[in-house]
């Protein structure tokens, strides 16, 4: 790894992956191989004893693996310092996917009686892991409303046996936010730890370690990727010494690990981070005014906008609004329907993160199977439309958007 410390995060992303290879190749090799060989049984127990564990087995660790956590190590702890004015050092473990990161960093926190208190919007996938697989281990998940920091507090003092608040901010698909410096300071108090899910925003435009959190996760099949061309998860942990011992055990014995081929497209991903996410963003705040102000919609909901609810923590905590939000159209079930099928540009799936911008329906796809009763409760209404901003010309954009609207 690089020990230089980048004033930008351009230059973090481009020049952190390790260019010590023998071979002298610009780019990161991609070590599409399960096991790596030793010279001599000296040479095996020199390895087996060291810190460095990526150069044995795969599923322990890959030198193409170590340069992508080298990179999302170094964007979420960037400028951060200790108390002691030293830079804040942070491990990063790399996962197949989101769900598998997610696993690691819960069944290496929680065990059989404790609780886990988290907010009640929250990616789909995470809410199943708790109420599934968490809840037949034994572990309790109480899902709160987070935002509201004196029902927190009295919900930990019911819940003794509270290890792990986990938050994710901005929320996919609803786009809550919640306070994390101010739920931080809580749970400390009470002697919990905190993980955030930073996949909507990036480390380039929130970093939750500066605001005092233990853990930080992401799905890096989205924005670190950039290109919806791999699945991906990371785990990024403060606690070195517990990193390197619990969490890289449960990490390994679970088995999430990632392949060298994607991760390969994940470091060339998150080269142009930074530029991708300027204009994902620019273009999201244009397209956002543009909705406000059309008659087919009832209602934006984008976190730049002064009609957010949590607008202002929001903007206390990101460097710049998302570039993910939703829209409501007054026609509801059937006006959502014509409008998707009416997009000549915009792409229609689910995920989010690509620099191509990518619409869904969430009551006729994500959220289908969901009694509508329910789904509205939610706040999935039937003329809800979520939308990834991308990269494209936002003229472009305008275009297909109206015309869209037009037809319904
Ligand atoms: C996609 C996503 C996940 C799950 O990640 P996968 O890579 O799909 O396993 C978790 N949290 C959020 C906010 C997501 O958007």
């Amino acid at each position: 790894m690089s020990k230089k410390k980048f004033k930008g995060i351009s230059t973090t992303t481009l020049h952190t992956a390790n260019h010590e290879n023998d071979n002298f190749s610009h780019t990161t090799p991609i070590y599409a191989t399960s096991t790596f060989t030793f010279d001599s049984t000296e040479e095996g127990m020199e390895r087996f004893k060291s810190d460095d564990k990526t150069r044995i087995y795969t599923r322990w660790g890959n030198p193409t693996f170590t340069a992508a956590q080298d990179v999302i190590a170094a964007l979420e702890a960037h400028g951060i310092k200790n108390a002691d004015g030293s830079p804040l050092e942070l491990i990063a473990y790399l996962h197949s996917s989101g769900q598998a990161a997610m696993s690691t960093l819960f069944l290496s926190n929680l065990s059989a009686g404790d609780t886990l208190i988290s907010h009640y919007s929250l990616y789909g996938g995470t809410q199943e892991l708790m109420q599934k697989i968490l809840k037949e281990a034994g572990i309790k998940t109480v899902l709160v409303d987070v935002r509201d920091l004196k029902l927190l507090e009295q919900t930990i003092k019911e819940n003794p046996t509270t290890k792990l608040i986990h938050l994710e901010t901005p929320a996919n698909p609803t786009l809550q936010c919640v306070d994390i410096e101010a739920i931080t300071t809580i749970a400390h108090q009470h002697g919990v730890k905190v993980s955030v899910d930073n996949t909507v925003a990036t480390p380039y435009l929130q970093q939750p370690f500066a605001l005092g959190v233990d853990y930080v996760f992401h799905s890096a099949t989205k924005f670190l990727n950039g290109h919806g061309s791999a699945l991906h998860g990371v785990l990024l942990g403060k606690d070195v010494e517990y990193m390197k011992t619990k969490v890289w055990k449960w990490h390994v014995l679970l088995g999430g690990n990632a392949n060298a081929f994607d991760t390969y497209l994940l470091i060339q991903g998150m080269k142009t981070l930074e530029v991708r996410m300027d204009r994902h963003c620019s273009n999201a705040k244009k397209v956002a005014d543009f909705l406000a102000q059309h008659p087919a919609i009832e209602k934006v909901n984008y976190t730049g906008h002064a009609s957010h609810p949590e607008h202002a923590i929001a903007s206390k905590q990101m460097k710049q609004h998302v570039p993910l939000l939703s829209f409501e159209l007054k026609g509801g079930l059937d006006a959502g329907k014509k409008f998707i099928d009416a997009l000549e540009i915009c792409t229609r799936a689910v995920s989010l993160g690509t620099v191509d911008t990518l619409v869904s329906h969430p009551a006729t796809m994500t959220h289908y199977g969901i009694p509508r009763d329910e789904r509205i409760k939610y706040g999935i209404t039937d003329g809800l439309i979520r939308m990834s901003v991308g990269i494209e010309n936002f003229e472009d954009l305008e275009w297909d958007l109206s015309q869209a609207l037009a037809k319904i």
